[in-house]
């Protein structure tokens, strides 16, 4: 039986109109949530998550401003713009989009932007926050796969979880979540020994990999969660039919842009898991519904100590 398809696009679609609920409340009581995004040079895919994280912001109500410095600006001229952005009062959430160029200090940025303020959930305050179970923000991809596995009502407490990735951004955010929802968790990465036998323990699988395909049918257990951050383009004819020979829809929409989105999990797998997000519309819908989310749970924390914090 084919695995259940799990909406992100739904379940984003849902988180969006609870944030801009919640928006317009603030607002009315006069804390209109607000969140700067710094976008440096012009690199075409950061210029397009951009766009998409400023329309979502207008679409649910948050202010949003957006800072350009050009291509070759320093650390600290970049340090000067996060020390301005974290003294305004208006401003909530502070995004850096990544990555930066080669000659600015990346981590010594991401240090500086007010833990406060820091809607990526990046800093260590906030990682430390996460692994202590203090309140503060986490990482929005992980901070999207949860509400997915909680809306859709997969069982976490007490199942076996196996994360395939240990990025700062991801693997480790999402191991962290998994174990503080109670679930047994193991870390798999790239000198994990038998990781097919490893992955196929696992209740719900979480793949992290950068890797177009590789969690086959042979890494699933049956009938597991399979969630699918991956997001990978491939270009070469060969590959495609690998993973979709037989696809109509996909065939028609190969031929015409030349490339397609796959994610770490092979299409077969869904053959034999009991749950599966596809790619595109799974994951990637969530990360952005969560910023909207961090932003307004960065001004409730920062602002208004009277507002519940859910
Ligand atoms: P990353 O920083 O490159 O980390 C990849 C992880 O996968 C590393 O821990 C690496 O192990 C592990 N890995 C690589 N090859 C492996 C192999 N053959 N076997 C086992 N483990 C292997 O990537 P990331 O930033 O976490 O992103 C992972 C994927 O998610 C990418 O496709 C990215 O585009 C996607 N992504 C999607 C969203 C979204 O919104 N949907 C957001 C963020 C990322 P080592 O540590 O040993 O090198």
């Amino acid at each position: 039986m084919a695995a259940t398809v799990l909406d992100g696009n739904k379940i984003a679609s849902e988180i969006r109109a609870e944030v801009a609920a919640e928006v317009k409340a603030l607002a009315s009581s006069g804390m209109r949530p607000g969140l700067a995004v710094v976008l440096v040079g012009n690199n075409p895919a950061s210029e397009i998550y951009v766009r998409g994280k400023v329309k979502s912001s207008e679409e649910v109500g948050i202010y949003s401003e957006k800072h350009t410095p050009a291509e070759n600006v320093s650390t600290a001229e970049l340090l000067a713009l996060i020390d301005d952005l974290n003294r305004r009062d208006e401003i909530d959430g502070i995004l850096v989009q990544l990555p930066l160029p080669p000659q600015v200090d990346s981590k010594k940025i991401l240090m500086a932007v007010d833990p406060a303020k820091d809607v990526d959930g990046f800093h260590p305050m906030n990682v430390g926050n996460l692994s202590t179970q203090r309140p503060g923000l986490v990482a929005c991809t992980p901070g999207g796969v949860m509400e997915m596995l909680r809306r859709s009502n997969i069982p976490i407490a007490g199942k076996d979880a196996v994360v395939v990735g240990r990025s700062d951004i991801v693997g480790k955010p999402m191991a962290m979540l998994l174990i503080n929802a109670n679930a047994t968790v193991t870390v798999c990465h790239s000198k994990t020994g038998d990781l097919p036998g490893v992955c196929r323990r696992a209740d719900i699988l979480v793949a992290a990999i950068g890797r177009p395909g590789m969690i086959t049918r042979e890494f699933v257990k049956p009938g597991a969660t399979v969630i699918d951050v991956g997001m990978n383009k491939v270009t070469d004819q060969a590959e495609f039919e690998r993973f979709f020979r037989g696809n109509e829809k996909r065939e028609q929409a190969f031929a015409k842009n030349g490339s397609t989105l796959v994610g770490d999990v092979h299409p077969e797998v869904s053959e034999v898991a009991g749950a599966l997000t596809p790619v595109p519309g799974g994951v990637g819908p969530l990360t952005i519904a969560m910023l909207m989310a961090n932003t307004v749970r960065a001004a409730k924390l920062r602002r208004a100590a009277a507002v519940p914090v859910g």
